[in-house]
């Protein structure tokens, strides 16, 4: 190999050298070996509402439930039902979860004279404070039924929801999380009863693919200050989107 053959053969290894390396840059990248999570949603907040309770069994266990997930609801309960379940009543309140009035068991408001209402939310209203002191007991009417004289005689925020679950229907949890997960939005009030325990299992099922949506579960009092709102007396809310 002569000096010519052999600058040549420098030349042609230089620019496989070169060929191989610009390959390497520009093949595709392997996979990484952990799994590629889908897109988060923006999350936000969210008002997780049960009605109808305190119930035997059922509002335990999802007490117990939403203590291990860390989450904060808010409980409308029936004040007939009260006295039989104080400890359940105590330890929602221990927990930092929000507790209202559902009426004393569970009439339709809209059409009761003023003595008939008032009867009605104070008596629940009452049992409350007995149990837990003064507090400020926001109003979730039975079945959301709101006409203007309850707007006048509540006394108190009156809390619909924008979220039904319809938990009380069909019963299936799996299609209860589907319809959660369609309809939430950022400041979305879910309606749930935790008197059936498919509604239990359903609301679990709910806080964790919400949870892995990016929402974070709050009390109606801290969705409220966390969107720079009073709540107001006799003021109707359904959700409190940003
Ligand atoms: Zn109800």
């Amino acid at each position: 190999m002569d000096k010519k053959q052999k600058q040549a053969l420098l030349w042609f290894l230089w620019g496989m050298a070169l060929l191989l390396a610009l390959l390497a840059a520009f093949a595709p990248q392997p996979q990484a070996s952990v799994a590629v999570s889908a897109p988060q949603s923006q999350g936000g907040y969210v008002a997780l509402t049960f009605d109808d309770g305190p119930w035997p069994g059922t509002t335990d266990a999802l007490l117990e439930g939403l203590a291990q997930r860390g989450v904060k609801a808010t409980f409308f309960l029936i004040g007939s039902q009260v006295e039989a379940q104080t400890d359940t009543v105590l330890a929602m309140a221990e927990a930092g979860h929000q507790i209202g009035i559902h009426t004393w068991d569970h009439v339709q408001l809209d059409g009761l004279s003023q003595w008939e209402t008032q009867d009605q939310l104070d008596r629940c209203r009452k049992v409350l404070t007995d149990l837990l002191g003064p507090v400020e007991f926001m109003v979730r009417p039975p079945y959301g039924f709101v006409d203007e004289n309850l707007t006048r005689w509540a006394g108190a925020p009156i809390i619909c929801w924008d979220v039904d679950t319809l938990d009380w229907q069909d019963k299936t949890p799996s299609r209860i999380r589907n319809t959660v997960l369609d309809q939430t939005r950022d400041g979305s009030v879910i309606l749930m009863h935790d008197i059936f325990p498919t509604s239990v299992e359903a609301a679990l099922l709910c806080v964790d693919a919400l949870m892995a949506e990016g929402f974070r579960f709050v009390t109606l009092e801290e969705l409220f200050f966390l969107r720079g709102i009073t709540p107001e007396n006799g003021q109707v809310y359904l959700a409190l989107y940003p």
